[in-house]
Parts: C-alpha cells; structure tokens; sequence
C-alpha cells in the first residue's frame, strides 16, 4: 500500500537519499526544505521554514488536504552553527535550537492529530550522535539533539496506544554538504570510527526505511545509531 511520507530538509543530502528510497517504494513521498527543492519523484515539494510554526502548519494541511494522513513523518531537517561555548553568540545558539529542536516538535505536532486519527504513524527524528559522545563546538547542536530524545520518548509515551511508533535515529559521521566543511577535522574525526570510514547517505536511509516499515511496528522510544561504530552504547 502506498503511503503517504514527509520528509523535512529533503533537497540534499540524509533528506534527499531519504525521499529517494521511499520513491523507490513507490511511496507518495512530499519534501520541505527552505529552497522548495526535493529529488525528482516527490508528489510535491514545498518550500517551508521548519523553525516557523505557522508556516510549518500550512504545509502540512496542505499535503494532508491533497494526499491523506501523513503515515509517516521524518523530521530531518537540521543545521549547524559550530563554535567554542565561550564564544558562541546568541545568534548561534537560538538558530540551532529553533531549527533543529523547535522544527522537530513543530513537524511532529503538525502530524499527530491526523495519525492519532488513523490510529497508525511512525514518526522518526534525526537526532545525532553529538550529544552522546560529545563534541566541542557543539554545545549548541549537542543540546537540540539531546532535546530531540526527551521529546521522542514523552511523544512515544503519548501516542504508543494509538499504535504509533517515534523514535530517533543517531547518524554518526556522514558525507554530506554538512560535513564537508570540516576539512582536516574530517581525517581526525574518521580515524575514530571503528568501521574506519564515514558512512553515506543511504546508510542512514535504510535504518529509516526499516523503521517506517512493518517489521519495527514494536520499536518505539528508542535512540538508534548508524555511526559505524562510533559512539558504540549510548
Ligand atoms: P545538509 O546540510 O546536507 O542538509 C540539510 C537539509 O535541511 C537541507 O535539505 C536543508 O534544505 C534543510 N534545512 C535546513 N534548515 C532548514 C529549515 N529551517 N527549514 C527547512 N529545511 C531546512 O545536512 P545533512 O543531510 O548532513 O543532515 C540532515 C540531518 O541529519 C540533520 O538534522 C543533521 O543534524 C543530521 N545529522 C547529520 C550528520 C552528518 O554527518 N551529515 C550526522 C548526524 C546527524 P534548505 O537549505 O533548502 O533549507
């Protein structure tokens, strides 16, 4: 059965690879992003700030109005503004939180009431291993993330006899546009996986994939790890 799947941050990198495969599935798969671009095959793509509530809110009545109940939402979309805490502005701090931690319960809010409805959902996160290892420089996106599972896990609690599942998924070091900035770190940072190389988009993909499928449908509130290794029992 064709399912209807939303998929925020879809234009590039975990998002994109994400949309792909459910397109793949033959899945109506709708993107969100800041630009409005999303891979080839997207039932629609709409251009939406996840930080804002309201524009949020529309986007999702709008795909609910043209395509049912969402079944299954991964609220993927993140970003990050790295820095020393002594010296991370405000600015910084506030941009992270409210995309990557105000964006995810947004996303999800937006959501519930049809899946609470249809008395079936899944519902995954894009949390990180950051703020289970720890990284300098990230305290402001090691925060969001870890905001990200005491948000889960009370929703997991709200929502598990309505028979939906939320979970979170914690990427390790993947290649994309938002690691890439990284230059030497990466080699430094690489040398610490114990599978010894970073992971690809399609890696995180199918731990998504599984997830939304039916052999998960008894997995909900955990944190899980696609990180080769690297933060091996968080
Ligand atoms: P990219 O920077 O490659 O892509 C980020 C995506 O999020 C883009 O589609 C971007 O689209 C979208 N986005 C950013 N801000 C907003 C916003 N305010 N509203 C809507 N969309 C937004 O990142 P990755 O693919 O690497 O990361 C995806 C997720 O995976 C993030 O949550 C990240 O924290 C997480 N993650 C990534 C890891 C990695 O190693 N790459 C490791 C651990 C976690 P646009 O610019 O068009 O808005």
């Amino acid at each position: 059965m064709t399912r209807h799947v939303l998929v925020t941050g879809a234009s590039r990198g975990i998002g994109a690879a994400i949309a792909e495969h459910f397109i793949a599935l033959d899945d109506t798969v709708v993107g969100l992003s800041r630009s409005g671009t999303a891979p080839d095959g997207c039932a629609m793509s709409l251009a939406v700030d996840v930080a804002s509530s309201e524009s949020v809110t529309a986007a999702v009545k709008a795909t609910i109005a043209a395509n049912g109940p969402v079944d299954v939402l991964v609220a993927n979309a993140g970003i990050t503004r790295d820095g020393l805490a002594m010296r991370m502005s405000d600015e910084q701090w506030r941009d992270v939180l409210s995309t990557n931690l105000d964006g995810a319960f947004f996303s999800a809010r937006a959501v519930l009431s049809s899946m609470i409805r249809a008395r079936s959902g899944r519902i995954i996160f894009m949390g990180s291993v950051s703020p289970f290892y720890g990284v300098p420089g990230q305290a402001n996106y090691a925060a969001a993330k870890a905001g990200m599972v005491g948000l889960a896990r009370s929703l997991a609690r709200e929502v598990a006899s309505r028979a939906i599942t939320v979970n979170v998924i914690a990427p390790g070091f993947i290649d994309t546009e938002m690691t890439s900035e990284l230059g030497s770190t990466s080699d430094e940072m690489t040398a610490l996986i114990p599978m010894g190389h970073v992971g690809t988009t399609g890696d995180v993909a199918g731990l998504v994939g599984f997830l939304a499928s039916d052999c998960a449908a008894y997995i909900t509130g955990q944190v899980i790890a696609v990180d080769g290794g690297l933060a091996m029992g968080l």
